[in-house]
This record gives C-alpha cells, structure tokens and sequence, in this order.
C-alpha cells in the first residue's frame, strides 16, 4: 500500500492518459454528482457532498476539500457498459439486397475512477448476467474487458445506504485495479491507495509514491470502520429468499401497491437491472432499417405484454415482482441477491418507496411462517 498526497490523484489520472484510457469519474452536473468522461481530477466534485433520504437528494458544501466526500448518484456504470439506448445493427437498401452493419465493437478504453465498493458488487452481477453463462452480449463484453477500475472506499454513509447488510461494502474486496481511501483528519488530508491487479500494481510504481505507515493503514481501516457503524439501513437477508417466495399474498404488496406510481424510477437508476427492449425502426422509404436496444422496466404494463395481454396486469403484481426478484429468484438464477444495497432507489423514488423497510415490514408480519434456524 502507498499514500498518495491529493495532488498524486492529479498524476494517476496522467497515468491513465497515458496508458490510452478515457477518465470517466464523478462530476457535478444540473445539481447532481454524476458519472461523466473528465479531464482531470480538477472536475471532481472537490469539497462537496451528497446529503440522501427517501425521495431527497441534494448537495452541499462539506467544510474540507475533499475529493471523495460523497457516495452515489443518480447515474451508475452500467451505463458505459449496457447503454441506454444502443444501436445493436443498421441496414441499408443496396441494388443486390440490404447491407447489414453490425455496431456491436468499442473503440473506446475506459477507466473509471471513483467505483464504490457496491458498485463493484453491482459490475460483478451485470457480468453475470450478460458475460457468462449461455448468452452473453459481445458488446458488454467488448467494453468491458478494456476496462480499468480505480475503486474508492466509502469513508461516509450515504442516507440510503445499506451495503454492509448486503456484504458488498463499504470496502472494497475484489474486482479494482486500484483501490483508495480517503483519509483528513488532524489537518493532514491524504489517500491510502492499495493495487489489486498487476497493472494496477505497474501504475501505482510509476507514480512513486511512498509506502503507507502503519498509522496510515490504521486510520484508513478506522474509518472504514465507522461508516459500517454509521450506515442506517440495515436488510436481514437470513431466509429472505425462501421468506419472499413463500409471501406472494402478504397483505404488504396491497401496501404498497397504493403508494407505488409504477414510474420505474427505481429500475432505471439500479446498477444491476438489465431489462431492456428491442425495437425495429424503418424510415419511410424503406431502404434504411435500424434495431435499436432501450432500457425497459418491469414497472412497465407493456414489458410482461404477450399475446393477449400483460401477465403483471397490476401494480401489485409489478412491484412484487421487482422486489422479489431482486431478493430471492435472482438468488435462483445467478447465486447472488440483485440487490448490492447502494440506496439509489430509495432516493429517487418520488414517493420514498424503501426496499429495506418493505423487506422488514413483510419479515414482521409473515403470513406463511420462515423458521429462521
Ligand atoms: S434495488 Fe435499490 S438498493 Fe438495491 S442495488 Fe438496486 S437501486 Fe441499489
Ligand atoms: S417504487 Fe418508487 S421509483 Fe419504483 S416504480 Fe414505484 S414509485 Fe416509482
């Protein structure tokens, strides 16, 4: 492990220049911390913070310079790596027939600076899903095996956080190149910067930095240890699978359901979710065609439309499913919850709809029993 000054942040970025890779880090943009490409570590959102609860979001001056004092925003990686909205192949009328483009290669290497650990979570299930097993999508892939990963851990709670009770934070464990911790405390402002592949490794060497103390360690460490302490929001996960699968009927999603705008808010700000759908766009002479792939939601009626209608036809139906999914079939179909407790769709949901409160409120008042052994 090494300490770097603030200003060594400056030269990993040069580091990163240099190696070819585009910075993508947090910025502020219309009001909000974001994830955008950046020049320099100039563009972080130095001195600021993100102050989060159900439904509120807004940013005030911390009394430091900080250049990590804050957690997650709106936006989240998965955006790079299964955009929004993606041309998956164009075709064009020729004399013998349709010209088929395929858009499916990146031509761009990224480095993402500033990933939280949940973050890190959150990529490892997105791998899952479109990187392994019997499909996988050859751009995820493309971009994502070019991708170098600079992870901050979290010396705040966020308001909505909730990462500890989901093992996915607030330290990093694995899957970063570098890992940093920000540490100010009496008057000294520095960060303790660990390398978790080799070429994180090369990088850190090059910038020279010195190793970090023993103290230095330590007060990194202690930290970490109070932002676990401070996190107030907490999941029980013991028998949370079997508990949602066996509650289909709780009283609970009736609850809910009339709180719920169905405005998928939730969806589109998740670092995990991946429902997307795929449309064929002509133009009106017929010698162009595009198929274009957009994020969906599980919120939406038309998402679970088949011949004849919407197998979630309510909003009950639609929000359980996103919930029980989340936390107990994801389970079924990739090992892990699809939930990395990062809190995200507790701030934006407009009416303050909180996973972690829905999730205690059917624990509590379980219809069909759960034997917690
Ligand atoms: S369900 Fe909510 S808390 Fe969990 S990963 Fe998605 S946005 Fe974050
Ligand atoms: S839970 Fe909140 S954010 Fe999600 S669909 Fe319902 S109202 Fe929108």
């Amino acid at each position: 492990m090494v300490t770097m000054e603030t200003a060594g942040v400056g030269s990993l970025f040069s580091a990163l220049h240099k190696r070819g890779y585009k910075t993508v880090a947090p910025t502020i943009r219309e009001g909000a911390i974001i994830y955008d490409e950046v020049a320099s570590h100039s563009e972080l959102p130095v001195g600021w913070t993100d102050k989060q609860d159900a439904a509120s979001y807004r940013l005030e001056r911390r009394s430091d310079n900080a250049l990590f004092g804050y957690n997650v925003g709106p936006h989240s990686w998965k955006k790079f790596l299964f955009p929004p909205i993606h041309k998956l192949f164009a075709s064009q009328k020729k004399s013998h027939g349709f010209d088929v483009q395929t858009v499916l290669e990146s031509k761009d290497s990224y480095a993402f600076v500033g990933v939280r650990p949940c973050e890190l979570a959150a990529i490892a299930i997105q791998d899952r899903v479109f990187a392994a097993g019997e499909y996988r999508d050859p751009y995820y892939q493309a971009v994502r095996e070019k991708i170098f990963i600079v992870a901050v851990n979290c010396s705040n709670a966020g308001g909505t956080c909730f990462c500890a009770s989901m093992d996915t934070g607030p330290r990093a464990k694995n899957g970063f190149d570098i890992a940093l911790t920000e540490v100010i405390q009496n008057g000294s402002h520095y960060l303790v910067a660990e390398s978790g592949s080799k070429r994180g490794a090369e990088v850190l060497n090059e910038l020279g930095q010195p190793e970090a103390t023993a103290a230095e360690i330590g007060a990194a460490e202690k930290i970490l240890k109070k932002t676990t302490a401070a996190m107030g929001r907490k999941i029980e996960t013991k028998n949370l699978k079997e508990l949602l699968a066996a509650n289909p009927e709780h009283p609970q999603w009736e609850v809910i359901a009339k709180r719920c705008l169905n405005c998928a808010n939730c969806t589109q700000v998740c670092p995990t979710c991946f429902c997307a759908n795929v449309e064929d766009v002509t133009d009106l002479t017929g010698t162009k065609a595009e198929r274009i792939r957009k994020w969906d939601s599980c919120f939406t009626l038309e998402f679970s439309y088949i011949h004849g209608g919407s197998i979630r036809a309510t909003r009950k139906s639609r929000f359980r499913q996103w919930m029980t999914h989340k936390l107990s079939s994801w389970i079924d179909q990739f090992g892990t919850p699809g939930c990395v407790g990062c809190g995200r769709c507790i701030t934006w949901c407009p009416v303050g709809i909180d996973i972690t409160e829905e999730a205690r409120a059917i624990r509590e008042h379980q219809q069909i029993q759960i034997t917690t052994s």
